[in-house]
């Protein structure tokens, strides 16, 4: 098929997700045609680095033989298998026991979705489901925080705290909270990461005393690392803070590892990094790496054993067509072997190097902060350091910070707020790493 031809059909009628609808009809798309490890390649034959692994999914990198085999073997052999009915499939059993083996603490039951958002929107009725069958259904207010992001469902885009998720859209919102994000760049409290913790746990207490105290609040939602929010890394120990709170007075902990999850701040999940255990926890993205979609609910011995006996011998009324699909759950399988088999270590060298290579940065006159964990990362960039003067980078023509990566070679976020996100691969190659920051050395020198 001919790529201007393709590029026509698109125009005219792919609605794409998060665009400018307008804008799209007057700029078209740029059409990647395949890749390999950390490399895609457009129809024009240009090879790009994957600095954002797609969107923040790859984990694994493009191209792995074991898992393209394990998916056609699976289409073959079963290409579908309904949950309902008391019927399932091999290789969505073992996903769950090997991902409940691997998960935190007492997080031993998985619920599979098809992606975060309906991961997200699964908690929620869970939560809801958790408090009817404790007998206390008027715990139904939810808390989340400020710049978070929980997906795009209409339940998740009311945790999500991303104005553009809500402009227009005219959502139900009288159920859901928001503290402030502990961002320490730009926050209020300054840097000091005792006080951005202390100054949240009084804001979640004040924030639940405000809603008619414990007895009204169902569940507080955090990601271990704000992501769609601008690669907000919370100072060490603040969930650990967050959770003990909630543990204290009774609320349900959910922890969406969405984008922190399989592997892209160094351990399989992010909270292992902070010793903490959620009373759920949501997955998606390297879950497959982005070959297939899917998306996990871990639930926790007690959430799962509330909700099991609350329900007793009635269903659980919450489904999909597509949980637990078969060759999702082969592609899982395949991708865990892979980051068990020296996956996760790569990421946690690249991560190291991305991050000094990022660091080594911090002198060019754009850059206001950079910050990460493992292999998501962000540079935010200023005007004026002093003053902290953001730089708009995708609002504005003058800065096209997206378009001139590219034209290096290049793929990164390019956040609205003047900060540039990566999460390449976790197989990239010490010399792909050097090339991710070399390439952002030249972007910064053109933006100048
Ligand atoms: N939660 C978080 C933290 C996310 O970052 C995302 C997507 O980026 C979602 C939920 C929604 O996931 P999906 O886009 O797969 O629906």
């Amino acid at each position: 098929m001919l790529s201007n031809s393709s590029i026509e059909l698109d125009r005219a009628h792919l609605v794409h997700p998060v665009a400018s609808w307008r804008g799209h009809e007057q700029s078209g798309v740029r059409l990647l045609k395949s890749a390999k490890g950390a490399t895609v390649t457009d129809a024009e034959g240009r090879q790009l680095l994957d600095g954002f692994a797609g969107l923040w999914c790859v984990n694994a990198g493009y191209g792995h033989e074991s898992v393209i085999e394990a998916a056609t073997r699976q289409l073959r052999e079963l290409p579908y298998a309904t949950g309902y009915f008391g019927l399932g499939s091999e290789p969505a059993a073992h996903l769950a026991a090997r991902l409940a083996d691997r998960a935190p603490g007492e997080l031993n039951h998985v619920y599979f979705t098809l992606g975060g958002s309906d991961a997200v929107d699964s908690t929620v009725r869970f939560v809801r489901y958790y408090w009817h069958a404790r007998g206390m259904p008027q715990k139904d207010q939810f808390i989340s925080v400020q710049q978070g992001y929980h997906g795009s469902s209409t339940v998740g885009a009311g945790l999500t705290a991303l104005p553009a998720f809500h402009a227009g859209f005219n959502l139900p919102l009288d159920w859901q909270h928001k503290i402030s994000s502990h961002y320490a760049y730009r926050n209020p409290v300054g840097p000091d990461p005792e006080a951005i913790i202390a100054a949240s746990v009084a804001e979640l207490r004040a924030k639940v005393e405000n809603l008619g105290g414990a007895e009204r609040v169902a569940a507080f939602y955090v990601e271990p690392i704000q992501g769609s929010g601008g690669v907000l890394v919370p100072p060490k120990g603040w969930i650990g803070a967050l959770r003990e709170v909630c543990r204290e007075l009774d609320i349900l902990f959910i922890a969406d590892e969405v984008i922190t999850g399989f592997g892209r701040t160094g351990p399989l999940f992010a909270c292992e990094d902070e010793g903490i255990v959620p009373d759920m926890m949501t997955t998606a993205k390297g879950l497959t790496s982005g070959y297939v979609p899917m998306g996990a609910v871990f639930l926790s011995d007690h959430v799962y054993e509330t909700i099991a006996d609350g329900a007793g011998a009635a269903a659980v009324g919450h489904g999909y067509t597509y949980s637990a699909h078969p060759v999702s759950a082969a592609v899982g399988l395949a991708v865990l072997d892979l980051y068990e088999n020296g996956l996760l270590e790569n990421g946690r060298k690249a991560g190291a190097r991305l991050l000094a290579g990022l660091q080594s940065l911090s002198d060019h006159p754009l850059v206001g902060d950079v910050r990460g964990r493992g292999m998501l990362a962000a540079i935010e960039l200023v005007t004026d350091k002093e003053r902290k003067t953001a730089l708009p980078v995708s609002a504005s023509p003058a800065t096209r910070v997206f378009d001139r990566a590219w034209q290096n070679g290049l793929i990164v976020r390019a956040f609205a707020q003047g900060v540039i996100g990566y999460a390449p691969p976790l197989c990239c190659t010490e010399a792909e790493i050097d090339a991710i920051v070399e390439r952002t050395r030249t972007v910064l020198d053109l933006t100048l």
